[in-house]
């Protein structure tokens, strides 16, 4: 059995739907093969109609800062771009039921901003209330369009199936309690041979209170039902052709990559490449279940990128370099920290208590050099700083992340490296310990020559 998610953009408006529909139908032929090794499913895995999401918390804002009239104007609107959207179900019963749902789901939201408005104040659990709404009209919304066009598909209330702990907008699911309600309610849909559509990004806890699981959740909803549904393979369908071998808007020769390992998915995801968050597929990973990142805009020509725990062995030793601007290093340096214990920590307290994180790290034995992406706080750590080092900073610095399995295997990769980049001036470099990956922080001016040469040299060749 396959989950097959599709974000935002893929179903903003109605082209976008009728796409997911064709996607779904080509699924479903092969699962009802006999023969097929996924002859149940697929499971429907749906984000909110894209920027609905942004548009309910900014409407949930406008609530609690008191402003009851225009949080009420923008409900409106918003609820006559699903009804819009709802067009798009031809089966007259069927559309008068979404339609239906869509109004009372906003009705419901309105008196909720009222409410708030009065109130002054957004708590956690309306603002997750507010926002889940994206999710459970978007999936009505589709479940009743694939019906409408032939296919059985059974909307499932994700607050249902979906249980996690009480952290309102990033609440953890809860596997067993998942686990138990998933095979209560989509099992027996599944051996009907219907389809079940899920809203992703939504739950509820123990208590049936809605919670969600955090911006961009819906890869996770998406993880977590394929993991307690042993599916066969979690698809993320989005609007690019998958991981890519480097940033498009710099390298103009980029390729996707096919396969990935979920550790270089990771570190690839980290400085730049944002097509999925690792940790969000983590509980895919952590079954062993395959992922596949398509592109609903392309489905005929579907190029994607595989993450599994590992892949099989490329005759490249790069898999593809991220990269990531904007960026400041910060250099600390003390001869206090010779033969003392302790330095380090406290040197990374003084970032943690402004809740500044800290990216490339390196160190000797009295200095120790980090970058920051948020600059918000730096005056004060650096002032903290200060009074036990010697602290100098410096902007306009971009990071380039060389990634590959392959690199454990040629020990030789990072003098090949640096010989391809020439004279280039090297701010930090570094090297982790599972080399995976080479990191080098360089000037942002030389960005674009940097990434270029290693992307030539390493990455554009024809890809196994
Ligand atoms: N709609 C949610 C968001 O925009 C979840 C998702 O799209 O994955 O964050
Ligand atoms: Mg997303």
């Amino acid at each position: 059995m396959i989950v097959m998610k599709f974000g935002g953009t893929s179903v903003a408006d109605r082209s976008a739907i009728e796409r997911v529909v064709s996607i779904v139908r080509a699924a479903r032929q092969v699962a009802i093969q006999p023969e097929s090794p996924d002859w149940r499913g697929p499971v429907v895995v749906v984000s909110a109609l894209g920027g609905a999401t942004d548009r309910l918390l900014g409407i949930a804002a406008q609530a609690g800062a008191g402003d009851i009239d225009g949080a009420r104007d923008h409900l409106r609107a918003l609820c006559a771009r699903h009804l819009e959207v709802a067009g798009i179900v031809t089966q007259p019963d069927e559309r008068r039921q979404v339609e239906q749902f869509i109004r009372d789901a906003f009705g419901d939201l309105e008196r909720i901003a009222g409410a708030l408005g009065v109130l002054g104040e957004v708590t956690p659990r309306w603002l997750d209330a507010i926002a889940a709404t994206g999710e459970i009209v978007s999936s009505r919304l589709v479940a009743g369009t694939l019906l409408s066009q032939g296919l059985a598909s059974t909307w499932v209330d994700a607050r249902r199936v979906v249980v996690t702990g009480d952290t309102h907008f990033a609440a953890p699911p809860l596997v067993p309690e998942t686990t138990d309600a998933l095979r209560k309610i989509v099992d027996p849909l599944l051996a009907s041979r219907r389809i079940p559509v899920v809203g992703g990004f939504v739950g509820a806890n123990r208590q049936g209170v809605t919670t969600t699981l955090g911006r961009g959740g819906s890869d996770y909803s998406a993880a977590i039902i394929g993991a307690c549904l042993d599916a066969s393979e979690i698809q993320i369908w989005t609007d690019v052709d998958g991981m890519l071998t480097a940033d498009p808007r710099i390298v103009s020769n980029v390729q996707v990559v096919p396969h990935l390992s979920f550790a270089e998915a990771s570190e690839l995801a980290y400085f730049g490449a944002k097509v999925l968050h690792p940790s969000t597929i983590q509980p895919a990973v952590g079954k062993n279940i395959p992922v596949r990142i398509l592109n609903s805009t392309r489905p005929q020509d579907p190029v994607g990128t595989l993450i599994t725990k590992d892949r099989p062995p490329s005759d490249r030793p790069l898999t593809a370099v991220a990269s990531k601007q904007g960026v400041t290093v910060v250099d600390i340096t003390s001869t206090r920290m010779l033969d003392s214990h302790g330095f380090l920590k406290r040197i990374f307290e003084v970032f943690e208590d402004h809740g500044t994180s800290v990216d490339v790290v390196t160190t000797s034995e009295v200095s120790v050099s980090v970058t920051v992406d948020n600059t918000r706080h730096l005056p004060e750590i650096v002032a903290t700083l200060e009074a036990v080092a010697e602290v100098t900073r410096e902007s306009n610095m971009a990071i380039v992340c060389a990634v590959g399995d392959g690199l454990q295997d040629d020990p030789s990769f990072v003098s090949h490296l640096l010989e391809a980049i020439g004279g280039v001036p090297i701010r930090m470099l570094s090297q982790a310990a599972a080399r995976r990956n080479i990191t080098l922080v360089i000037h942002e001016t030389d960005l674009e020559s940097v990434l270029r040469r290693v992307h030539d040299r390493f990455c554009a060749k024809v890809l196994t």
